[in-house]
């Protein structure tokens, strides 16, 4: 069989939380165009019935459409159940559900911070120890969790101290599981995004003025676009990176190294 071939996700079964627009969806797509069998796992469950059916519509492959918000623990046992009553296994966990939030530190109220830090950090534990119960129990699996090139530098101007610390919190928790559940067949790895083109930074009225900036700073002298996180994703997804656990994928076009 050829690396392409084996790179395919055929019998995998996935969710992706934040799956109904933006990194989420995009991933989606190429797990569903790789032949996996994809949850998609939002708050807004109208979106994701709608990722859902374009999902299975496009591809043949079975989807489900699950409401959950990753910050609640019984909201999280939720999901598992529904996937596993419909899956009946869950190889793969894109937790990968977040939000940004652009307050000057001295601002900010301490609901601001515990609603990025709950979202962005607990919400990844959450479910990556929800899924990871699992596929320990199933003898394998493979966890991505989104994290951010924020976890790695401070952006300017913007001030999001909660947003970068959650971000730096997804990087360590993610080495911390891989090391944890090395010798038992679950690997967990993270992907750092740059700056990408989504509802996340288009829609956000705050960032508008700042993307202009951003592009002039950024070496590729662009913001980089959801479906380019495809390939690493099914890659990582996928059995040829049975070695890779514990590793955080920067795909940011260079920007944390200017
Ligand atoms: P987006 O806003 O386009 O999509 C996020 C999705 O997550 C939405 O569908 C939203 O309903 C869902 N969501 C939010 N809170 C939730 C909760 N509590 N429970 C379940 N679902 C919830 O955002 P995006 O740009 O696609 O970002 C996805 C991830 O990528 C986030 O973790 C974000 O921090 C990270 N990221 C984004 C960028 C970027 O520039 N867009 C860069 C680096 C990292």
């Amino acid at each position: 069989m050829g690396i392409i071939e084996k790179m395919r996700l055929d019998e995998k079964k996935i969710f992706v939380t934040g799956g109904a627009r933006g990194i989420g969806k995009s991933v989606a797509i190429a797990f569903a165009e790789a032949g996996a069998d994809v949850a998609i796992v939002d708050l807004d469950f109208e979106a994701a019935q709608k990722t859902a059916a374009e999902l299975k519509e496009h591809h043949e492959v079975e989807t489900i459409a699950i409401e959950a918000d990753v910050t609640k623990p019984e909201d999280v046992d939720n999901m598992i159940e529904k996937i596993l009553n419909v899956f009946g296994r869950i190889d793969v966990a894109f937790c990968n559900a977040g939000i940004c939030m652009n307050v000057p530190a001295e601002e900010m109220t301490f609901n601001q911070w515990k609603k990025v830090i709950d979202i962005n950090l607990t919400g990844v534990f959450l479910t990556a120890q929800a899924a990871g119960k699992i596929m320990l129990k199933q003898g394998g699996g493979s966890i991505i969790n989104t994290a951010s090139m924020s976890g790695h530098i401070v952006n300017v101007p913007q001030p999001q101290c909660s947003y970068n610390a959650s971000k730096a919190g997804v990087i360590q928790l993610t080495k911390s599981l891989a090391v944890e559940w090395a010798t038992r067949n679950v690997r967990v790895n993270c992907i750092s995004p740059g700056y990408m083109g989504t509802e996340l930074t288009l829609n956000s009225p705050s960032l508008l003025p700042l993307i202009e900036q951003w592009n002039q700073m950024a070496p590729l002298k662009r913001m980089g676009r959801p479906e380019e996180l495809q390939s690493i994703c099914v890659y990582l997804a996928g059995d040829t990176s049975s070695f890779t656990t514990g590793a955080d994928f920067v795909v940011d076009g260079a920007f944390t190294c200017i």
